[in-house]
């Protein structure tokens, strides 16, 4: 809120003083009609003044904005560590402390394995999207079938949030479709997309996956489409920025890093490949378009 406040303050700040340049300017053209060689000089120099205060203000605003993100990400990754460890740390208080049925104590294994593995997501994440930076780190390539990957991904995302078939519904491409890359880091691809598309699909979550050679060139383009809470127009490009999560409720219900889809598009990239998002807005789903180049 504090934030905030200032942010205001310096915008309202350098608008005022944009004007207040504006007034000086004209009042001295005014003055010095006549010296016409003082007017051309004092024009340039007004210009860079204005140019100058104007690069300041955008830039005051979008250091704020950064450091907002960062804030969220912080509050995010911070309860992304913390909420398995104190779960974790309750079921072996309780497992110590107490006579435990032995079904009971499955349980409390299977619920202290889950923790484990959503810590070691966030770990992992934290990690790559670090990595994801390195423009010269090397890539594994080999020749990677793109349907293969796909449904490597789509029973990775199944069995982690204990999904019927019919939740992610796949349509197997038609023939083989190559690609030259990193056989593990397009499945992190793979799994991130799909990942988020149950994620922000609420309690019935109808996901379509699908790879298909596009028609012109030697392209594969694969759509992930869901039926969830869709994107706003605005925000379908600031996703992929590294810590951005949309602010509206429904986001902020799910738990997130905001560094998924920064560490999808940098692998897609490398790969030479683009994704772009698509949604026709809040509560109307979306589609994420993954095209990569074929051998
Ligand atoms: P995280 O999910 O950890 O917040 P991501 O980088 O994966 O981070 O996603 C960034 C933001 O994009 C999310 O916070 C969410 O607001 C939005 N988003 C991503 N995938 C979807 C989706 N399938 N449907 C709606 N919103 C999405």
């Amino acid at each position: 809120m504090r934030r905030r406040k200032t942010a205001i303050f310096f915008l309202v700040l350098g608008i005022c003083l944009c004007i207040l340049a504006v007034v000086l300017n004209i009042g001295w053209i005014l003055l010095n009609l006549t010296e016409v060689a003082l007017l051309v000089l004092g024009i340039v120099f007004f210009a860079l003044i204005i140019t100058g205060l104007i690069l300041n203000t955008i830039f005051l605003f979008r250091e704020i904005r950064r450091s907002e993100q960062h804030d969220a990400f912080l509050n995010a990754v911070t309860h992304e560590l913390k909420t398995p460890i104190a779960s974790i740390k309750l079921y072996l208080d309780t497992l110590k402390t107490r006579e435990v049925s032995p079904e009971k104590r499955e349980e409390f294994y299977d619920v202290m394995l889950a923790d484990s593995d959503r810590l070691l997501r966030t770990v992992e994440q934290v990690l790559v999207a670090g990595r994801a930076g390195e423009k010269k780190r090397q890539l594994n390539v080999s020749e990677v079938n793109i349907g293969s990957v796909l449904s490597e991904a789509v029973g990775i995302v199944r069995s982690r949030y204990h999904l019927n078939d019919d939740v992610i519904r796949m349509t197997e491409p038609a023939g083989d479709l190559k690609i030259l890359g990193d056989v593990d880091e397009l499945r992190t691809v793979f799994i991130n997309l799909l990942d988020n598309a149950v994620k922000y699909s609420g309690a019935d979550p109808r996901i379509l996956v699908r790879a298909k050679r596009a028609t012109l060139n030697k392209k594969v383009d694969v759509f992930i489409r869901d039926n969830g809470i869709g994107i706003p127009a605005g925000e379908l490009k600031r996703i992929f920025k590294r810590f951005y999560r949309v602010a509206n409720k429904s986001s902020k219900d799910t738990k997130g890093t905001g560094l998924g889809l920064a560490i999808v598009r940098s692998i897609v990239e490398k790969h030479g490949g683009k994704i772009r998002a698509d949604s026709k807005g809040e509560e109307r789903g979306s589609t994420f378009i993954v095209h990569l180049p074929l051998v």
